[in-house]
């Protein structure tokens, strides 16, 4: 370690980390190309935004901008708890339902633990194991062949992977990138099984989109398994990813936990405000919800239709497989360059494929105008 190498004294599982890819800003894309009219499609955003409510209630908070926020976030923990007949005590809020995730990691695993997650699961559970020094066990996915659920989560081999030094297993119910899922029954007879000594982490980040899809309500199991641990976001449905609010459901003693390590004002009182408007406007959670049903089977029909296939969802958004790394990396290129943002998915090892967000009407239109002007190049 010499002081030429500073980085060297960061401990070797953090200087092991892969830095987080996030999808291209249209700020970004706007800048290298000199392009004004951007759709992007690349983060899972709903393309209607926050709700007007919301909006009101954050420029009102704006006002207060010289005060810290309430670090307890009471008034928007008293809303969830109403709402989902749960009790304050058992919520803990995060800057971004992320940020709950990484103090889960922080709180309970150690090196010597071990944290089990699937192949192809959220880039965040990676990254908040690796920093903590914890073993990562990453289960296989199902083969891109099984009938029902390609690349979803294999439960049982998950269980299998369980050990007395596991503390926490991941599951995204539906997952990103994939959109796979698993129904209600089989999570549940799941959590069931996984022992006492690890806590599971059920994170919920596209709930909304999912009911439709038989994914079941993970807050309705948390009075029968005090290892359960259900994540939730205002990032997605509710379109309030620039604020950065999720978070956790859990037994008390583990929000006891996370509340000791949090930041003391991790939610800013801007968040909070239009967190707690979102809650109470479920017509403007309905209208996205319906959009997506609506959008999501067109668009896949669409991309099928041109020899693009995608994995079942039951997120706001597809996996499309384009063939091969290849040409996945060319529609990509043509994508931007006529304004479109999607999301290539290699850092997950996934280089075939695009993850497409659904967009408004119009939005996708676009993106199979732009699909069908890239294959007509291809066979130039
Ligand atoms: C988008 C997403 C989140 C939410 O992230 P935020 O930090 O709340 O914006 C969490 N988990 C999964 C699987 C996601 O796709």
């Amino acid at each position: 370690m010499s002081a030429q190498h500073p980085a060297g004294l960061a401990s070797e599982s953090v200087r092991r980390i892969a830095p987080y890819t996030p999808g291209k800003p249209v700020s970004e894309l706007a800048r290298e190309l000199g392009l004004t009219d951007i759709v992007k499609l690349a983060s899972n955003e709903n393309p209607l935004g926050a709700s007007p409510a919301s909006l009101a209630a954050m420029q009102a908070a704006l006002a207060e901008s010289g005060l810290y926020p309430d670090g307890s976030g009471h008034a928007l923990k008293q809303a969830l708890a109403a709402r989902h007949g749960l009790s304050p005590a058992q919520l803990t809020l995060g800057n971004g339902s992320n940020d709950v995730l990484v103090l889960l990691a922080e709180g309970f695993l150690t090196p010597g633990t071990e944290a089990v997650y699937s192949q192809y699961c959220f880039a965040v559970y990676p990254l908040a194991v690796q920093a903590t020094g914890a073993r990562a066990v990453v289960v296989p996915a199902l083969p891109v062949a099984h009938a029902k659920m390609p690349l979803g989560h294999d439960l049982e081999a998950m269980l299998a992977a369980i050990t007395p030094a596991t503390r926490l297993v991941f599951i995204a119910n539906p997952n990103n990138p994939t959109g796979t899922w698993v129904e209600a029954a089989a999570i549940e007879a799941f959590i069931a099984r996984v022992p006492a000594t690890a806590l599971v982490v059920l994170d919920e980040a596209y709930f909304e989109y999912a009911v439709e899809a038989g994914c079941g309500d993970g807050l309705a199991w948390l009075a029968r398994y005090p290892n359960l641990v259900v994540v939730r976001t205002f990032s997605k449905a509710y379109g309030l990813a620039a604020l950065r609010v999720g978070f956790a459901a859990s037994h008390p003693e583990v929000a006891d936990v996370l509340n000791r390590i949090r930041q003391p004002f991790n939610v800013n009182s801007i968040a909070l405000e239009g967190a707690r408007a979102a809650l109470a406007d479920p017509r403007h959670v309905a209208r996205s919800v319906a959009l997506v049903a609506q959008e999501r089977p067109r668009l896949a029909r669409e991309l099928a239709v041109r020899g693009l296939t995608t994995l079942p969802s039951a997120g706001n958004f597809l996996l499309a497989n384009i063939g091969s790394a290849a040409r996945a990396a060319a529609l990509n290129d043509h994508l931007l360059r006529r304004g479109l943002i999607v999301r290539p998915v290699g850092n997950y090892g996934l280089a075939d494929y695009l993850r497409i967000t659904v967009g408004l009407v119009g939005e996708n239109s676009r993106l199979l105008e732009g699909v069908d002007a890239w294959l007509g190049s291809e066979r130039r």
